[in-house]
């Protein structure tokens, strides 16, 4: 619980709303200098978790230590080491982004001149020291967002909590986001990132914790999440229709698994286990039997594939 090495520790988190278990026995660690990635359906509980972890929320169980600090016992020291920075903007429209982050820091009790270094500092380092000095209220979404984010660094936390942080954000919007998101994380900030967006996840996060019903049910890097729920496919496209029996029948016999075939007869998939392995088996039998493949390749799958896999049941059980 104690070791150096982790920004954030949380060993069965319980969090009790009346009768409904918000955390059910939460574990989380989350190493120095990394991004941790947190995903869960709506209602897993991951707000939960961030606000207890920035101690907005009383824990009903379990412990947590944030930078190194009790969430329950030394509150004070765990809030002057972290940001938070949550989904509605708290800048001022009329204010010019410096004016704002100025105001920031003397919020923070910063003297005057620290504040206008410090405001400096950060629009320097988001991109925004060019408009640094226009009102907010004529930035993009993107500019917006990553002023939000510097006015959650004044302080510059050893961890920031960044609840949804690209949430209506245009794709450029968003890959900005994520540009400074890894140049933060490049200074040694441990980040606590949680999404709706696999794909952000699978783009900033170095690991994962999947939640649901207020405990993490798998945890891993994107990869490691890919490679434990499987599904990796081998899938390849005919030269010619007229090979399809013949090939389906090479296929199955060399990867041992049911071929699926497309509608326009040219495509094959079917499951594989040892990845390259069966990669080149397929292209060797394939080139014995004398059939012609104009395309073959793996397909992992996506990180929606392996959500909707672990989580999927959510759906049914409502349903049901
Ligand atoms: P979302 O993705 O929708 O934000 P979430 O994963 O952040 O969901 P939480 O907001 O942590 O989930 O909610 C976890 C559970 O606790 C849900 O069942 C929710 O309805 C319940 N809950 C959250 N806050 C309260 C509250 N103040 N009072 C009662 N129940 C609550």
């Amino acid at each position: 619980m104690n070791s150096p090495e982790w920004a954030v520790v949380a060993e069965g988190l319980r969090k009790q709303y009346g009768d409904t278990v918000a955390l059910d026995g939460l574990d989380l660690k989350v190493p120095k200098g990394t991004v941790c990635g947190l995903l869960g359906p709506n209602g897993a509980g991951k707000t939960t978790a961030v606000r207890i972890l920035s101690t907005l929320l009383r824990v009903s169980g379990g412990q947590a230590k944030v930078a190194g600090f009790d969430v329950v016992r030394q509150g004070a020291d765990v809030r002057r080491n972290i940001g938070l920075v949550g989904q509605s903007a708290a800048v001022d429209e009329i204010l010019s982004g410096r004016q704002n982050l100025v105001m920031f820091g003397r919020l923070y009790h910063l003297t005057p001149k620290a504040s206008a270094r410090r405001a400096d500092e950060l629009l320097a380092q988001f991109g925004l020291a060019d408009t640094g000095s226009k009102p907010v209220s004529q930035y993009s979404g993107g500019m917006r967002r990553r002023l939000d984010l510097a006015a959650g660094l004044i302080l510059a936390p050893a961890v920031l909590f960044l609840d949804e942080p690209t949430t209506g954000l245009d794709p450029r919007g968003r890959n900005e986001i994520w540009a400074s998101v890894r140049a933060l994380v490049a200074t040694g900030t441990t980040v606590l990132l949680t999404t709706q967006y696999l794909e952000e996840a699978d783009q900033l996060a170095d690991r994962i914790s999947v939640i649901d019903h207020g405990r993490v049910i798998a945890s891993g890097t994107p990869d490691e999440l890919k490679t434990a729920i499987g599904g990796d496919r081998i899938e390849l496209v005919l030269h010619s229709a007229a090979d399809l029996g013949r090939a389906t029948q090479v296929v199955e016999h060399t990867v041992g698994e049911p071929v699926t075939t497309d509608e326009d007869g040219r495509r094959l998939s079917a499951p594989v286990r040892e990845r390259v392995l069966a990669l080149t088996e397929v292209v060797r039998a394939l080139d014995d039997a004398g059939i012609l493949a104009e395309d073959i390749g793996l397909r992992r799958p996506t990180l929606d594939e392996v959500f909707l896999r672990l989580t999927g049941d959510r759906e049914h059980q409502k349903a049901a």
